[in-house]
């Protein structure tokens, strides 16, 4: 039973799913991913997954050897095959196999990786009362190195900042972009609440725009809340009503304390719990 693991064509488990030490996804963190949820057995808009990995290949100079459609039906075939209901999918693009050398050229295959497991990030508690969690003094990618937009394998900064959560005792971090500006979360987007207008930062400025966030970000708009796209600042989410983050693993889930800070009544607010059950109910329903 799960994991399944799909490696350039072949299954295998847990046991024998295996790369080569000299796959520069591994060397050199050189590759792009995704993950990806299953609800009710049917993937949850693994179009716009797929558009991202492919863009994010394209950022990196890095051809998917497989066309689109053929990628969504291997990943469908693949959960079919883990016989999970509920299931989180790994899809990766690595550079492939070269030398010890940084040049791409040298890996004249890209591999294709799908893996098909379950998460879950945090128990019901942290959902119910809400996460606490501090600015990481970890910046994320200046947009003009590795853009943040691009999901690669490159996750060190973001895998720092949590670090400093870890270390500090905390739920979750707060990252800033290289100008000081509120970015995202160490794997999620972030929202601010404020007089039933939601804040978020804007994807050009510089972050990872998340199939969560554009998809709460609809449901908040059908809902009638203001939503707003724009550069955030630490005293932005300090003085908000209410505060949450998005992401494929963690779905939506309130922030009531951030560095010391309660945030509005220290609770999940009434529209955060709102926009967590529209998105359940979404991510049931599948479209
Ligand atoms: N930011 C980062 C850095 C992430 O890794 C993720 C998770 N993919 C997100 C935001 C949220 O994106 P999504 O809603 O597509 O999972």
């Amino acid at each position: 039973m799960p994991p399944i693991i799909w490696i350039d064509g072949t299954y295998y488990d847990r046991a024998t799913g295996k790369v080569s030490v000299f796959d520069h996804g591994l060397l050199y963190g050189d590759g792009v991913f995704e993950g990806i949820r299953v609800y009710n057995r049917r993937v949850f808009r693994l179009p716009q997954h797929l558009d991202r990995l492919y863009a994010s290949a394209k950022g990196v100079w890095l051809e998917v050897p497989l066309a689109k459609p053929v990628l969504h039906r291997l990943v469908e075939e693949a959960v079919g095959k883990s016989g999970l209901d509920e299931a989180y999918i790994r899809l990766l693009v690595t550079r492939g196999v070269g030398d010890l050398g940084l040049d791409p050229r040298k890996c004249p295959k890209p591999s294709v990786i799908c893996i098909v497991d379950t998460i879950q990030l945090w128990p019901q508690d942290r959902y119910d009362k809400g996460l606490v969690a501090l600015t990481a003094a970890t910046p994320i990618h200046h947009r003009e190195s590795l853009s943040p937009r691009i999901k690669s394998l490159n996750y060190l900064s973001h895998i720092l900042a949590k670090v400093e959560g870890i270390a500090a005792g905390v739920d979750e971090v707060i990252m800033l972009d290289a100008q000081g500006y509120v970015a995202e979360a160490s794997g999620m987007n972030l929202f601010a609440v404020t007089n039933g207008t939601l804040k978020t930062p804007p994807a050009y400025a510089g972050i990872l725009r998340g199939v969560t966030r554009d998809a709460v970000i609809e449901l908040a708009r059908e809902a009638t809340y203001g939503v707003e796209e724009v550069p955030l600042n630490r005293y932005d989410l300090y003085t908000a009503d209410e505060m949450f983050l998005t992401g494929t693993a963690a779905e939506v889930v309130a922030v009531t304390k951030l560095d010391g800070r309660v945030i509005g009544h220290g609770q999940p607010g009434p529209i955060t719990k709102e926009l967590a059950k529209r998105f359940k109910a979404l991510a049931i329903r599948g479209d």
